[in-house]
């Protein structure tokens, strides 16, 4: 799940091996630790502390080129200097950076053992090291061994394996968890994430499942895991060092919500067509005879990205007047779902390595469903596995709770159903509504952002609730889940989301002036059942801060966060922007470290 990097070239391998490790730091780790060749042996240096800790242990580090390095995230093992990676075999001849989890770890250890391998730490990565250095006894070079260590090994992996014999080598191997290559001039680089390497070069190469590479400071070399050769080209990742950087705002959080005009700008390039009164969206590869066929639509994600295709599924019902709904990916997975060949799947990730979600798309395209993949990094396993699709043009995002991405999900899924509509029913009159709208909610967007002060003191107000309630009826509902998500992903607060019309059948029972409900109130035809939800929780002495662009009765609520006018089939988009602000503020107010909430990592790459 956490960090990968890797350097060979003819720099100093340390500064450039910690930087990477710095840049992924965002991801959450309990442990650290490098491995760079120090005369003919591996020098290693790791402990349970953070980066920083490791760079003043490290020092000025050793004239070394070449080098290995890990965050880690504890899956075998306790989070200890000894389980720290990288691990190495009995001699000390081997190093391995190991993410993910090996299924067969137990098996491993104890067949090793039984040849006589005494382990060091309790991690599931020692056995490869072991694997590794038995194989090296007849393989002629590291990756033969490698090759052979890995057909003992079951499990999710990104690692890299370094040689004391060979220190000029990296031999490299995925399956299931990231690994990006790196070409630099003169210079390779690995790491599990773009983040690490963005700062060196824009040239990558992704390897997929069940691949390995070679890396020596003037060339790479990929295959697959029967040794069959893979010739990959380099692509050009459009991301920089800066979108790693804060640019002065306090969190990465705070930034990306301010990035969401740009970003939604972005996702919109190209994308509204006004003559047409449609959307363009080349990437999915369906002509309007192949769209006419759709007969529903099912959107798969996890989290954050699942509330996004409810929006999403809500879109298409009401503008393509098609049945559509969202499952999240990760009970889709398991429950040997019925695949329905009229379907148009739509698997959502922010990462595009989302594991419940690509194994959703397996299992999918295993019984011959037709998955198109909606997902914001290029190139991610998702993107690739699906083949075509749509990307979200968010530019990277690093805060662990998702807003950016989230949002520009929603539009593509607006676009998604103004397309669907467009080649059914959709008239031109409400089409070109639609495109209008769309096109001005980035200024929407920015106006919301510009009320962040009046939505801060709201949530001072309400700083010391135990729970609250989110209250959204049909459209908005989905804006309701996504608003008590966010609250409890950063401020650790409780909150539970519920339909305004569900409210009445059971959890009004929860309701006293100690339960805060956040209502979202657009001005639509359900204005006036808002208003009467509202009353409900008054009579029951519950305050209500309303969310809302419509004019509410003098004295109706607590609070109000104020919104703009925007078309009303947007207005879920539109009305899940205050509460990200609100759930920010509120973490902040309890001083709750916003792009790290505890347990929680960016990309769930392990089930
Ligand atoms: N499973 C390995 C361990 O516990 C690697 C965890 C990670 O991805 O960082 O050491």
């Amino acid at each position: 799940m956490c960090g990968i990097v890797g350097y060979v070239g003819g720099r100093k391998a340390t500064p450039i091996l910690l930087e990477g490790l710095h840049r992924l730091e965002y991801r959450g780790y309990d442990s650290a630790g490098i491995a760079v060749p120090h005369r003919s042996r591996l020098k290693v240096t790791k402990a349970a502390v953070r980066v920083g800790e490791l760079r003043d242990l490290v020092g000025d580090g050793l004239p070394a080129t070449s080098g290995i390095a890990h965050t880690r995230w504890a899956t075998h093992g306790e989070p200890t200097d000894v389980n720290a990676h990288p691990q190495q075999d009995t001699s000390k001849r081997i190093a391995v950076v190991h993410n993910g989890i090996l299924e067969n770890a137990d098996e491993l250890r104890a067949r090793l053992t039984a040849d006589g391998v005494t382990f060091a730490s309790d991690t599931d990565t020692e056995a490869i090291a072991h694997l590794v250095a038995a194989a090296l006894d007849g393989a002629e070079t590291l990756e033969q061994a490698v090759r052979t260590a890995l057909q003992d090994v079951e499990g999710a992996y990104g690692i890299v394996v370094m040689d004391a014999t060979r220190p000029g080598e990296l031999v490299v191997a995925r399956n299931g968890s990231p690994i990006v290559l790196g070409v630099g001039d003169g210079e390779m680089f690995v790491a599990s994430d773009v983040a690490a390497l963005v700062r060196y070069t824009q040239s990558v190469v992704y390897l997929d499942d069940g691949e390995l590479a070679t890396l020596t400071a003037d060339d790479y070399r990929t295959s697959t895991l029967q040794a069959r050769s893979t010739a990959k080209s380099p692509t050009t990742v459009d991301v920089d060092d800066t979108d790693f950087q804060l640019d002065g705002y306090d969190n990465f959080m705070h930034k990306e919500m301010h990035e969401q005009p740009d970003a939604i700008r972005r996702a919109l390039l190209g994308r509204l067509d006004e003559r047409f009164a449609t959307a363009r969206l080349g990437g999915i590869n369906l002509d309007a005879r192949a769209l006419r066929a759709v007969r529903s639509v099912k959107f798969l994600g996890c989290g954050s990205a699942y509330y996004a295709g409810q929006i999403g599924a809500n879109l298409v019902e009401e503008l393509a007047r098609l049945p559509a709904d969202a499952e999240p990916a990760s009970e889709f997975r398991y429950r040997n779902p019925v695949i329905d060949g009229d379907t148009l799947y739509v698997a959502v990730s922010q990462s595009g390595e989302t594991a419940d979600t690509l194994a959703a798309v397996r299992e999918l395209q295993r019984k011959g469903g037709q998955v198109i993949g909606v997902v914001n990094v290029v190139g991610s396993a998702i993107a690739r596995e699906c083949g075509h699709g749509v990307l979200l043009h968010s530019g990277p995002e690093v805060s662990v709770a998702s807003t950016k991405a989230v949002t520009s999900m929603s539009f593509s899924f607006a676009l998604l159903a103004l397309l669907l509509g467009r080649v059914r029913d959709l008239s031109v009159a409400n089409g070109t509504r639609i495109v209008q709208g769309l096109a001005t909610l980035p200024d929407l967007i920015s106006d919301v952002l510009a009320t962040e002060d009046e939505i801060a003191k709201v949530a001072d107000r309400f700083r010391d609730a135990r729970g609250m309630f989110f209250i959204g009826r049909v459209r908005c509902w989905p804006a309701a889940r996504e608003g008590a998500q966010k609250l409890k992903e950063i401020s650790y607060v409780h909150a539970e989301a519920y339909q305004a019309s569900e409210l009445k059948h059971g959890p009004l029972a929860l309701i006293d002036e100690t339960m805060p409900s956040v209502v979202l109130v657009p001005d639509d035809e359900l204005l006036a059942k808002n208003i009467g939800t509202i009353e409900q929780i008054k009579a029951r002495g519950g305050p209500v801060i309303a969310v809302t662009n419509a004019e509410l009765p003098h004295g109706l609520v607590d609070a109000e966060i104020r919104v703009p006018h925007a078309t009303r089939e947007l207005d879920p988009i539109l009305l899940t922007i205050p509460l990200q602000l609100f759930a920010y503020h509120l973490a902040l107010r309890l001083g709750r470290d916003i792009d790290k909430p505890r347990n929680l990592a960016k990309s769930v790459t392990v089930e």
